[in-house]
C-alpha cells in the first residue's frame, strides 16, 4: 500500500557517494574525499558562544526572523555588498537558504525557472517538485561556465508558455565551478534579465568566499529583480545550524513578500531561534569577521590554485577558482584512454577512480551535463580546517603561507591530488 501515486524525487548523488565512500573504507583503503561539499572550518567563536548562551530560548521568532538579526543582515548587505537601500524588512530568515529558494520558486503556481548547466544539485529538482517547467541555460568551458546574455536568450526562445512568470536561478561563485561574475558580465546579465522580465534568485551563498574579497552582488545591477541568497552555511562554517536569509527587492514588499511568508508559516515557521541569536553575532563586519575571512580566503585560494594548475599540467581542463571551495575539471581531452579503459560517462569515471585510487569527486551529469560528458566535480575541502585556520594565524596575514606550512596543511589533499593524476597519467 502507498507506493503508487508518489512522486520521482531521486536521492541526492552526494548521499550515494557516502554510501560509495564508506564501502570502499570498509576494505581499509585510504579515501580522499573530494566528493561532498561542506565547509571544512569551525564556525566563527564569538557565533559558537552566542549559542551556546541561548540554548534555552525556545520562544518562536516571527516567521521573518528576528527583527534584531533581520537589522544585521541589512546592515552586512550594506557594508560588504554596497547595497545602500538594504532594509530589515526586505530581509527574510530561514532554516537555511535551500529552503527560501524552495519557497520562492512555491511563490508562483506555473512558473519557467532557468537553471545553467552545469548548477548545484537542488535547483532542478525543486522546480521540478513544484510542477515548474525547467528551462537549461547552456555555458561553456571556454566561457568559465558562466551564463551569458545569449545564452539567456536562446533559453527564453525555447520557454513554452510566454505568460508563465520566468525565474532563473544564478549561482556566483558557483558551484560546481568556482567562478564568480566580473562587474561587466553582471551588468550585461541585468540588461538581459531586464529585457526578459527574469526575476533572478541570485545564490549568493558563497560571495563572502570570493577567493579576493571582491564579490559583487547581481543586486548592484538589477536591483529590481534579484532576490539575493545566502546564509551562515558557507562563509560561517555552519551548513547544519541551518540559517539562511533572503534579501527581496523593496519593489517586491507587497504581495510576493506575504505570499513568501504564507508559505513559511505554512511549513516551517521559523528559524531556530538559538540559531538566529548566533547569527545576531556572526552578521558583524568587525575586525574578528574580517580576520576569519581573510585567512579562509587565503588558505583556499592557495589550495585551489594549486589544485587546478597540477589537473591542468596532467591535460585536464579547469579553470583556477576565484571563489567557494569546488573545482570542475574537463576530462574531455583524456576521452580516448578513458574509453579504451571501459569508461563512457562521468558516472563510470568517479566509479572507477574511486575505486582504483580511493579518490572520490561527484560525477559532472549530477550539476546537469550529459552523462557522457567527462566532467565532475572537486571539493577541496579534505583538510583540517582548525588546524588549518590555527598555523594561518600563527603565520599571520602580512607573510605568505610558506611551503612548509602548505605541505603540512594540505598533506591529504596533495596526496589525493597526485592519485589523480598518476591514474590518468597510467592510462
Ligand atoms: N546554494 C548552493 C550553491 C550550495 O552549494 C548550497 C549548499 O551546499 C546551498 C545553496 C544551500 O545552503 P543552505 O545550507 O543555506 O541551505
Amino acid at each position: 500500500m502507498w507506493h503508487e501515486g508518489l512522486r520521482s524525487v531521486e536521492k541526492s548523488q552526494t548521499l550515494l557517494l557516502n554510501e560509495q565512500q564508506r564501502q570502499q573504507e570498509n576494505t581499509g583503503q585510504e579515501v580522499f574525499k573530494f566528493g561532498f561539499g561542506q565547509s571544512p572550518f569551525p564556525p566563527l567563536e564569538a557565533a559558537t558562544a552566542a549559542l551556546r548562551t541561548h540554548a534555552a530560548a525556545k520562544e518562536y521568532t516571527p516567521v521573518q526572523g528576528l527583527p534584531e538579526l533581520r537589522e544585521r543582515v541589512a546592515q552586512f548587505h550594506r557594508t560588504v555588498d554596497g547595497l545602500d537601500d538594504a532594509s530589515a524588512d526586505q530581509v527574510l530568515v530561514g532554516p537555511g537558504s535551500k529552503i527560501l529558494i524552495y519557497a520562492v520558486m512555491a511563490a508562483f503556481e506555473k512558473a519557467s525557472v532557468l537553471i545553467a548547466a552545469p548548477a548545484w544539485v537542488s535547483y532542478a529538482p525543486q522546480a521540478r517538485l513544484l510542477g515548474h517547467e525547467t528551462l537549461r541555460v547552456n555555458t561553456r568551458f571556454e566561457q568559465r561556465w558562466r551564463v551569458t546574455p545569449e545564452a539567456i536568450d536562446e533559453a527564453m526562445h525555447g520557454k513554452a508558455d510566454r505568460r508563465t512568470p520566468t525565474l532563473m536561478i544564478l549561482n556566483h561563485p558557483g558551484n560546481p565551478e568556482g567562478q564568480g561574475y566580473t562587474d561587466a558580465e553582471l551588468q550585461a546579465l541585468a540588461e538581459a534579465c531586464r529585457r526578459h522580465r527574469i526575476l533572478v534568485v541570485s545564490d549568493e551563498i558563497y560571495g563572502l568566499l570570493n577567493h579576493t574579497g571582491t564579490h559583487v552582488s547581481l543586486a548592484r545591477h538589477y536591483p529590481e529583480g534579484s532576490i539575493v541568497t545566502s546564509g551562515l552555511s558557507k562563509w560561517c562554517g555552519a551548513g547544519g545550524w541551518r540559517l539562511g536569509t533572503a534579501l527581496l527587492p523593496q519593489a517586491l514588499q507587497g504581495n510576493f513578500k506575504e505570499t513568501l511568508l504564507g508559505i513559511a508559516s505554512e511549513t516551517y515557521s521559523c528559524a531556530a531561534t538559538p540559531v538566529q541569536r548566533a547569527a545576531i553575532e556572526a552578521y558583524q563586519w568587525n575586525a574578528d569577521t574580517q580576520d576569519y575571512l581573510a585567512h579562509q580566503r587565503r588558505l583556499l585560494a592557495r589550495i585551489g590554485t594549486w589544485l587546478a594548475d597540477e589537473l591542468s599540467a596532467a591535460g585536464v581542463q579547469v579553470h583556477r577558482p576565484t571563489g567557494a571551495f569546488y573545482l570542475y575539471p574537463d576530462f574531455s581531452a583524456k576521452a580516448e584512454g578513458l574509453q579504451r579503459a571501459g569508461i563512457h560517462s562521468s558516472q563510470q569515471l568517479c566509479a572507477r577512480l574511486l575505486a582504483d585510487t580511493g579518490v572520490a569527486l561527484l560525477p559532472g551529469d549530477a550539476f546537469g551535463l550529459p552523462p557522457e560528458h567527462f566532467a565532475a566535480r572537486l571539493a577541496y575541502v579534505e583538510f583540517d580546517g582548525r588546524e588549518a585556520l590555527k598555523a594561518s594565524r600563527e603565520i599571520g596575514l602580512q607573510r605568505p603561507l610558506d611551503e612548509a606550512a602548505f605541505a603540512a596543511i594540505f598533506d591529504k589533499t596533495i596526496r589525493g591530488a597526485r592519485r589523480l593524476t598518476q591514474w590518468l597519467a597510467a592510462l
